[in-house]
């Protein structure tokens, strides 16, 4: 039988894995709950170093709850965060896990995401100090966390902005598949399309990438301006981030060769890229999936019949919360 303690791990790990933010920052919460983050009470425990001070602020012992909510930057990062809080008022949390463990009971996946990119933002920049001794601002900070946050459900876009879901599959010896839908800020759909290329097997980010441009090339046919390209992908739209900060040329592969294409497509547009959970690209995925069957086609203000109830399920979600 299993013991009380398994069951309600069990629970938070669910509900961390649940949470709205990139996977490596629910792993970093999952690790800081179990007690398992490399922090120096932790390293001066098993022998390996013979001070434990906090590396960022010298006063206290680094422990996990040290490093992640009492450090004194950490309290200010906290304070200032969407979260507003205040971690001098947590009279009766001793331990991360405690906290976390209230976290996931008071929290919807939402907020229980912004705790997740916030901690491993707070790490991160716990690791930048040790091992370069650089201090990263509240801004800074916050600008990383956001980076890997995620809704979970597909957000319309505001008027005048168009939305594209797009996504792809690669089978091996097959193909590999494309997805996209445009959708305006009611959710109905203005354009979707399928492209197949047969016998053509990508790795995940290239396919993705070959995907993102495709799209591009369809709204600007479609003569949709402002739109915003939704992925999926987190590596897509890692390396995606790492191209745009890059103002001269770095082609250097080819998935950087593709998402230069991207770039200079969506030069003097106010167009953009977004990353979003596997629920806001259902439509997207489903799509995608025919297109092994469909092939190249394009549906105007339309979406494919096997997609539709996914398309619906968007909207009707979105009613349900105006
Ligand atoms: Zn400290």
């Amino acid at each position: 039988m299993a013991s009380s303690t398994s069951v309600c791990n069990s629970v938070v790990q669910d509900r961390i894995f649940h949470a709205e933010a990139a996977p490596r920052c629910k792993k970093l919460v999952w690790n800081a709950y179990r007690e398992e983050l490399p922090v120096r009470s932790l390293l001066l425990a098993k022998g390996i170093i013979e001070n434990d001070t906090c590396p960022c602020c010298g006063k206290g012992n680094e422990t996990t709850m040290h490093a992640l909510l009492q450090c004194e930057e950490v309290k200010t990062i906290w304070f200032g965060s969407p979260l507003g809080l205040r971690v001098e008022t947590m009279h009766d949390i001793n331990t991360v896990s405690e906290w976390i463990h209230e976290c996931v009971a008071l929290l919807d996946k939402r907020a229980m995401g912004i705790v997740c990119v916030i901690m491993w933002a707070l790490w991160h920049r716990r690791n930048v100090w040790v091992l370069r001794q650089k201090k990263l601002g509240f801004p800074e900070v916050m600008a990383k966390a956001c980076s890997m946050f995620f809704p979970d459900e597909w957000i319309p876009p505001l008027y005048p902005h168009v939305k594209a879901n797009f996504s792809a599959f690669v089978q091996d010896n097959v193909g590999t598949a494309m997805g996209v839908v445009y959708r305006d800020s009611t959710g109905a759909p203005l354009a979707s399309a399928t492209n197949f290329m047969e016998k053509e097997c990508f790795e995940v980010e290239i396919a993705e990438a070959l995907c993102y441009r495709w799209a591009l090339e369809r709204a600007g046919e479609l003569c949709f301006c402002d739109v915003i390209f939704e992925t999926d992908c987190q590596e897509l739209y890692s390396h995606w981030n790492e191209i745009m900060k890059e103002k001269g040329n770095i082609e250097t592969c080819y998935l950087d060769s593709l998402l230069e294409d991207c770039r200079i497509m969506l030069r003097w547009t106010r167009s953009s890229l977004t990353l979003v959970g596997w629920g806001g690209n259902k439509v997207a995925r489903n799509i995608a999936l025919e297109a092994f069957v469909y092939g190249e086609r394009v549906w105007t203000e339309d979406v494919m019949d096997e997609a539709s109830h996914f398309v619906l399920a968007d909207a009707t979600n979105l009613q349900n919360q105006i």
